[in-house]
């Protein structure tokens, strides 16, 4: 079959299947001369045409990728090593978009900032409710959006001796005036395999 009939006959006989021009996640490319990548349950196919699709097309399983829904390129869902890390964003809770739309898109980046903000004002910290999440993007300027670094040196959290900067006792250690109002970001700066550093970003909340 040629590509076109190998294009049907995924239409007509695959129960799901998605289908990308490209990959976005960091690593992936298309091999030469093959156009698409389609993802679905690969299980079951036939020998003889899974070859020739193979052949033809980059070929993935579709439960372990998603499409990114701004720019429709393809992002793993599924660690594929030990340092692997998402390359998207979950927005409303089922709207992957990819980092490399993100760090095009101020808007987006305002609205994604708004998961990781930690007001303040709204904390006790004393209670644990520091809901910390860490911002994993690089090129992403929080500058750009009024936030400006606290710490001097990374603060590191890791298996050596000495790595166990804690962002609870962070935000503790700041003064109470100062937290009650302001915002507050950890972003992380660097990922090893046994330690992570990251810094805090604050911002007045007006
Ligand atoms: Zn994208």
């Amino acid at each position: 079959m040629n590509q076109e009939q190998l294009k049907t006959w995924i239409e007509d006989n695959l129960d799901w299947y998605e289908c990308s021009e490209d990959y976005s996640e960091p690593g992936y490319s298309k091999d030469e001369g093959k156009e698409l990548i389609f993802f679905a349950n690969w299980n079951g196919i036939d020998e003889d045409i899974m070859e020739q699709i193979e052949e033809n097309f980059m070929v993935e399983w579709s439960d372990e990728w998603y499409q990114c829904c701004d720019c429709g390129k393809s992002i793993r869902t599924q660690a594929d090593c030990y340092h692997w890390q998402p390359y998207y964003h979950m927005f409303n809770e089922c709207e992957p978009v990819c980092f490399d739309c993100i760090s095009e898109n101020a808007g987006l980046q305002e609205t994604l900032l708004k998961d990781f903000i930690i007001k303040g004002n709204e904390i006790d910290i004393d209670k644990d409710s520091v809901n910390f999440r860490l911002l994993q993007i690089n090129d992403f300027e929080l500058e750009d959006h009024g936030f400006k670094v606290l710490n001097q040196d990374h603060y590191e959290n890791g298996f050596h001796p000495g790595q166990d900067d804690d962002p609870k006792t962070i935000l503790k250690n700041l003064d109470v005036s100062f937290l009650e109002s302001n915002q507050f970001l950890f972003k992380q700066s660097e990922q090893s395999q046994f330690y992570m550093k990251f810094d805090l970003y604050s911002k007045p909340i007006n």
